[in-house]
């Protein structure tokens, strides 16, 4: 139903997209005083927020192409965010074989001394040199190496820390809402929002297009107006495979085409392989990795380690698009990965920002640029505020073993696996999903895996979890564990609570 602009609601953002940029822009402008819109086709995080490398890192690879900037803001985001989120960010020890005909060891010293000290570093442990003897998983012939500092990440819980920051802040979060349409009428923009098969209008004062690969079709073909920027969608794609080496390091692999190829410890029992870097040109909507990829990535992996991995070991693969800003290079791998915001003024008054590109590294230094060019509009915005706020669950937060053992003594008999899961994925919140549990028997249904209706019905709850997707792959990771009947059973479940909530809401 479309109403009359007087009746619409007015608000100062509104914010297109639900991935790490468009989160964290409104989460940012909540916490400065906005009142804040932001709508998401699907689920959060649902298209390349999860799809990443999962590494919250400085991208020593892009000193290379004389990226000192993004590289040094990057670098000093690792420490800022591993405070602020310690329960889904982990320092972690990358390890790089050397292979002196690809890049001799002068060359790779002088990278990481920049890389040790580009950025501010004070947690991070610096980089050094390596032996490796015949313990090593690598060939044999494999014999020096170097070792560095960056972090891992939970990348679709970042995203959706974020918006429940952001709601936490006054802003309101739609998920499964299309932007189908925003024209200016009376200086401010208005909005048309489809929702399942409803729509519904809302204005603002100026418009945020975080649509990551969708961001410059939005502009042309939702707006009717010329994008600022081209973009080029570059397909990223990774294999899970079981646990390809003891101990927590990732690898850093140089392949003979000059690009890199990480090897990641993942949810303690698998690796992580990726990434490639490809032009796509088919749906965004579903990303699939190709059979070149795959064998792309395996010989990588084959070329270093001892053990000869197969595609049959391959449990799950996943594959993204980055939205990079074209910056017209021959390669690939070799397009900015830093990002640009584009402001376009509609009848001189009325702010359209667009983002390009962008690193989940960034996303916060991101939001401040974005609100640094929309001040402007907005004298009464209040000051920079998400370098020192926690995100939910980092609030008290002292150590994972700290907090495992709390859950341990709060619920007895709790599995080990359930706890560290729980403090790993909630932080400090856990003790909202406990609110109403004191023992096992307050846990509800078994849905397999450590997953129990008290966290589903929290998922529901708290964090906007709609569909078994968002909550086996997004919210958690135990899609890699669940079989069709399992997924059945939670399915039926969510179709229950979230009918009947519904029709209370009818
Ligand atoms: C393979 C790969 C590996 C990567 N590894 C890393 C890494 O290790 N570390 C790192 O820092 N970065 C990494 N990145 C980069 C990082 O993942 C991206 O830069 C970041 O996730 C982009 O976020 P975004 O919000 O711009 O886009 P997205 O996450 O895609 O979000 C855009 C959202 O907009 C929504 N949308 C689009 N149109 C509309 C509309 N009309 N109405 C409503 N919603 C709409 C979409 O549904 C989508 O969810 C990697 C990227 C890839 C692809």
């Amino acid at each position: 139903m479309l109403s009359d602009l007087d009746e619409l609601p007015l608000y100062d953002l509104a914010v297109i997209g639900g991935g790490i940029n468009g989160v964290g822009i409104a989460n940012d402008a909540a916490g400065r005083g906005l009142s804040v819109f932001l709508c998401e086709k699907d689920d959060f995080a649902s298209h390349t927020s999860s799809a990443s490398s999962k590494l919250i890192h400085g991208g020593l690879r892009y000193l290379e192409h004389f990226e000192f900037r993004l590289v040094r803001e990057a670098l000093a985001e690792r420490e800022v965010l591993m405070v602020k989120a310690p329960h889904i960010i982990r320092p972690l020890r990358f390890v790089l074989p050397h292979r002196p005909h690809l890049r001799s060891a002068w060359l790779i010293r002088s990278g990481l001394f920049l890389y040790d000290y580009l950025g501010k570093r004070e947690k991070l442990p610096a980089s050094k040199r390596l032996l490796f003897d015949a313990q090593s998983p690598l060939k044999q012939d494999i014999v020096l190496g170097f070792e560095y500092s960056d972090c891992a990440v939970d990348d679709a819980r970042l995203v959706i820390l974020n918006a429940i920051q952001a709601r936490e802040k006054g802003a309101e979060l739609v998920t499964r809402t299309e932007c189908i349409a925003a024209e200016v009428v009376n200086n401010a923009w208005r909005l048309t929002l489809k929702q399942s098969q409803n729509q519904y209008q809302i204005r603002a004062k100026a418009l945020v297009n975080a649509a990551g690969p969708w961001v410059e079709h939005f502009v042309n073909e939702t707006l009717k107006l010329k994008s600022p920027y081209k973009i080029r969608q570059i397909q990223g794609s990774h294999l899970i495979v079981p646990k390809l080496y003891d101990g927590d390091y990732a690898y850093i692999l140089q392949n003979e085409d000059r690009r890199i190829v990480f090897t990641i410890p993942y949810l303690n029992e698998y690796t992580l392989i990726g990434t490639t870097d490809r032009i796509y040109q088919g749906d965004l909507q579903q990303v699939d990795i190709t059979q070149d990829e795959i064998e792309y990535l395996l010989a990588v992996v084959n070329l270093h380690f001892e053990h000869t991995l197969t595609q049959a070991d391959i449990i799950e693969t996943f594959s993204g698009v980055r939205p990079l800003c074209d910056d017209e290079s021959d390669q690939p791998s070799a397009v900015t990965r830093d990002y640009t915001l584009a402001m376009t003024l509609i009848h001189e008054t009325v702010p359209l920002l667009s983002v390009f590109g962008g690193k989940l590294t960034t996303y916060r230094k991101l939001a401040e640029s974005a609100l640094d060019e929309l001040s402007v509009y907005f004298p009464e915005l209040q000051a920079q505020w998400t370098e020192h706020e926690p995100l939910p669950g980092g609030e008290y937060f002292k150590s994972l073993d700290g907090l495992i053992r709390g859950i341990q003594l709060r619920i007895k008999n709790i599995p080990l696996d359930i706890a560290t899961r729980w403090a790993s994925s909630y932080g400090t919140r856990v003790w909202q999903l406990l609110r109403e549990v004191h023992s096992l028997d307050d846990f509800g249904i078994n849905f397999g895996y450590g997953l129990y209706q008290c966290e589903v019905d929290y998922l529901i709850e708290v964090e906007w979890a709609q569909s078994v997707d968002d909550i086996l792959w997004r919210r958690s990771k135990l899609g890699l564990k669940f079989n069709n009947n399992e997924v059945e059973s939670l399915n039926d479940y969510l179709q229950d609570v979230l009918g009947h909530q519904q029709s209370k809401i009818a």
